[in-house]
């Protein structure tokens, strides 16, 4: 599974995941929602912590910081060293 590198951290709220426990797996967030027309490709998707994904829920927001969009426009792919939780 492709998977961004973001400082191991939720990119809404900063929390910082540990591969070590479920509840603080990263989590990964389509930007825009499937049922919305979103896709399941990298660009569409976010690392969020489980809070910031349940409470997400319509919510368009990209939160991802500049550096990825920059990573993901130039073609980059980077990998963190741990998988998304599917959701
Ligand atoms: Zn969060």
């Amino acid at each position: 599974m492709l998977v961004f590198i973001c400082r191991n951290q939720c990119v809404k709220c900063g929390f910082e995941f540990s591969p070590l426990s479920a509840h603080t797996r990263v989590q990964k967030d389509h930007i825009v929602p499937i049922y919305l027309g979103g896709s399941d490709g990298i660009e569409n998707l976010q690392p969020l912590c489980i809070r910031c994904n349940t409470k997400k829920t319509r919510d368009t927001t990209d939160y991802r910081p500049q550096f990825l969009k920059d990573a993901l426009l130039g073609g980059e792919i980077v990998v963190v060293p741990f998988e998304f939780a599917n959701v």
